[in-house]
């Protein structure tokens, strides 16, 4: 892993070959991952952050060949900028993920957010484009967020799976966009599929889905029983919930382990398990 260098194209799978971004972070683990899949006539998926440099390499990975399509996977600042000045060079079609719906029942954007996407073709569940040789389909995961797709290319028994499963760590589920009770459900569905290895747009290749997919909602689970627990014991808010939840985890993290406990709340609120009370969170009578 630490072979791979930004700016550079590695190959992954004959229709495979991934370009890392300049943006580590205690978020992005490396930097965002993105993908160019086929041969003579590709698709970018998550043409990453705004940044040229990164649009420069993802131009030199594809030389001689024609982007016909740019897919992003959701539109989170690390992913879908670089889809404008990459469609500007290409002329390639911005396909893939909705952008955000703002809805009126609420705020559900935040500033991680690229508010100036916009796709040419949105793909619905089930939906595919197509290249020589390759075929992405669009499997509807929301939870991350709200709009967020993986695309299915099943020359390769590969899934994109954005930041859906990641190749590093769990998934940051941040209310109000993000929905711990979509998220699992969205894990439930990879389980059904029969994808023989992850592409994540963080980390290395999974290669042992299910077994992940199955990790990952265990670990959820644990999460839950965590916070059943603490309530039960009279902890009452998010910070006391992460001190004793996240021992050991980068403090820089902390911010967004808290929404994610807070997304856990949201859910096991819906589910009748546990109530607000005043700022903080109680066990359900
Ligand atoms: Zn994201």
């Amino acid at each position: 892993m630490s072979e791979q260098q930004t700016g550079r194209a590695q190959v992954l799978h004959p229709l495979v070959r991934r370009v890392l971004a300049p943006n580590p972070s205690a978020f992005t683990f490396t930097g965002t991952q993105t993908y160019v899949v086929g041969q003579s006539e590709v698709a970018v998926i998550d043409p990453g952050p705004a940044d040229p440099a990164h649009v420069e390499a993802i131009l030199a990975a594809t030389r001689g060949e024609t982007v016909t399509h740019i897919l992003c996977t959701h539109t989170h600042h690390d992913h879908s900028p670089s889809s404008r000045p990459l469609k500007a060079a290409t002329g390639a079609q911005i396909t893939g993920c909705a952008p955000l719906a703002l809805s009126d029942d609420g705020p559900r954007a935040d500033a991680s957010f690229d508010a100036a996407y916009v796709p040419d073709r949105i793909l619905g569940a089930g939906e595919n484009i197509s290249g020589p040789g390759w075929r992405l389909q669009a499997v509807a995961t929301p939870g991350h967020t709200s709009n967020h797709l993986c695309f299915a290319l099943p020359e390769a028994g590969a899934l994109f799976t954005g930041d859906h499963v990641m190749g590093w760590s769990t998934t940051v589920v941040s209310p109000p966009d993000g929905d711990m009770a979509a998220y699992m459900a969205s894990l439930d569905l990879l389980l059904d599929r029969e994808d023989s290895v992850y592409y994540p747009a963080h980390g290395e290749p999974v290669k042992n889905p299910r077994r992940y997919v199955r990790g990952l909602l265990g670990h959820r689970k644990q999460r839950e029983s965590q916070i059943l627990r603490l309530l039960g014991r009279g902890e009452h808010d998010i910070p006391g919930m992460v001190a004793q939840m996240y021992v050991g985890v980068d403090p820089k993290l902390h911010a967004a382990a808290g929404r994610s406990v807070l997304a856990h709340l949201i859910d096991l609120n819906a589910r009748g398990l546990v109530a607000r009370e005043g700022e903080g969170w109680r066990l359900a009578a």
